[in-house]
């Protein structure tokens, strides 16, 4: 993918696009590429992936089970925050993978991912711990950025792993099968 929607592509490595299964029913959506992501072209693959790893350990998922991607694809230098033109220029391939990879649960790590999918300005510490209804039948948990829990206080990362418990609930209930057609009589013939 040879990108140059905007000034990030004048500073990247890598486009780091995204990575994992593409029918997974678990998708998980970050801020941007750090150093690492940027260097391998892939995303959470610092520190704070890791954490992430953890936390899909905790409920049964290997990160090849789920999707991982990010608001933007790619690095801001230095690590500073997306700038809203940044954002507006790639959130349309966000928006096709999630249409492609259609997943049940949408878990969006930290405020940038939260607020632009759920189109809100509340902050990241009053929507955590719900789930919403969601974009084509899915289901969407806020929670923190693992960036967060790796420094912040201890609950942070208990909230987290809280958060992934209830993806994996939403993961467990019976979902709608969307093949199922309802089976109808055949139209009855009306003689004389
Ligand atoms: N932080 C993110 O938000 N995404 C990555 O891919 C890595 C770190």
């Amino acid at each position: 993918m040879v990108c140059t929607a905007c000034r990030l592509s004048e500073t990247r490595t890598n486009v780091v696009f995204g990575v994992g299964d593409p029918d997974a029913r678990l998708m998980l959506v970050g801020e941007a590429p750090g150093k690492n992501e940027d260097l391998q072209g892939e995303p959470f693959v610092g520190a704070a992936g890791q954490l992430l790893d953890e936390l899909l350990a905790g409920i049964g998922v290997a990160r090849s089970e789920a999707y991982i991607a990010n608001v933007i694809k790619c690095r801001p230098p230095g690590n500073r925050d997306p700038r809203p033109d940044e954002i507006e220029s790639c959130k349309g391939y966000l928006r096709e993978q999630i249409r492609m990879i259609h997943p049940a649960v949408v878990v969006t790590l930290g405020n940038f991912a939260t607020k632009l999918l759920l189109g809100t300005e509340t902050g990241i510490t009053r929507l955590r711990g719900r789930r919403f209804d969601w974009w084509l039948g899915a289901t969407l948990i806020p929670t923190f950025h693992p960036a967060a829990a790796l420094r912040g206080r201890p609950e942070v990362r208990e909230q987290m792993r809280e958060d992934f418990d209830l993806a994996r609930a939403v993961l467990d209930e019976p979902q709608p099968d969307e093949d199922f057609e309802v089976p109808v009589q055949p139209p009855l013939e009306f003689h004389g």
